[in-house]
């Protein structure tokens, strides 16, 4: 899979902090964002987090490019309703080819993967050929497995992506999903390191397990770790 930061508010952290300011200022929105050094837009960013008024950082958006994940996952995404999203359709995008499967490591280690490949690959030819016969895309897309891929834009604001990243960052949270949250929060450290800092599972961003008797009994200590276990580069730069 491929995440891509298409686009986001411009000096995300310098509008959420003097939005913060706002409330309890005289001055106008525009005195207050000239007026801000990003120093003292950190210490805003982080009192307002640990006093929970995380309303200011629905100032903040960002859009992301997602290419090349399942429709299992995609489905998982779209559950996340303070969002806007943008699909590739099946009704007007041929999405054939045995390339445009996800195939989980598992799957590929099985003693059964080249009957996947096979079943993949027929899944492929056959809706190639109900196309050939005339039947609507829209249609013929009903015999395609979950595995198959899609690319999606979607934006968030920075209140709803640290809900998210609480979610599917968790070790619980399904494996692809989970990766395409590394990445989203791999980029949004670049840009607002301090809006983001405390982004996580919330044995990282609360300190404690959400998961009950779930719980995967390791709490993950920095973002650090999750980007080691999505195979994501580090640059300790932004750490
Ligand atoms: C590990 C894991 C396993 C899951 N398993 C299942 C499963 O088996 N079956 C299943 O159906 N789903 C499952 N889900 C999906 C889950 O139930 C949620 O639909 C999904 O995570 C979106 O979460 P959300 O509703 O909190 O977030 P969002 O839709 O992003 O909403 C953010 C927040 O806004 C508020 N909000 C949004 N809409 C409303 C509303 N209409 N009314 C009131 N408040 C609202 C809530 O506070 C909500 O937490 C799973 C999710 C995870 C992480």
């Amino acid at each position: 899979m491929k995440v891509s930061l298409l686009d986001h508010t411009d000096e995300p952290e310098l509008t959420v902090a003097s939005a913060a300011r706002l409330c309890y200022s005289k001055s106008t929105p525009t005195e207050l964002k000239n007026g801000l050094t990003q120093k003292e837009a950190a210490r805003l960013i982080r009192m307002i987090y640990e006093l929970g008024h995380l309303s200011v950082f629905e100032h903040a958006s960002f859009t992301f490019g997602v290419e090349g994940i399942s429709r299992v996952a995609s489905h998982q995404l779209v559950r996340h309703r303070i969002a806007s999203y943008s699909q590739q359709s099946q009704r007007y995008v041929n999405i054939s080819g045995s390339e445009n499967f996800v195939v989980p490591k598992t799957i590929k280690e099985s003693r059964l993967s080249d009957k996947v490949e096979e079943f993949l690959g027929r899944a492929s030819e056959l809706y190639e050929e109900l196309l050939r016969e005339g039947v609507p895309a829209e249609d013929a897309r009903f015999i395609l497995p979950q595995a198959v891929t899609t690319n999606i834009v979607v934006t968030m604001n920075a209140r709803e992506l640290h809900h998210f990243f609480q979610l599917r960052l968790c070790r619980r949270a399904q494996w692809e999903i989970r990766e395409m949250a590394a990445r989203m929060l791999f980029e949004v450290v670049k840009v607002a390191p301090t809006l983001f800092e405390k982004a996580g599972p919330s044995c990282y961003s609360r300190k404690r397990c959400s998961e009950g008797s779930m719980t995967c009994g390791k709490k993950i200590k920095s973002q650090e770790e999750i980007f080691i276990e999505n195979g994501l580069h580090i640059d300790t730069g932004n750490q």
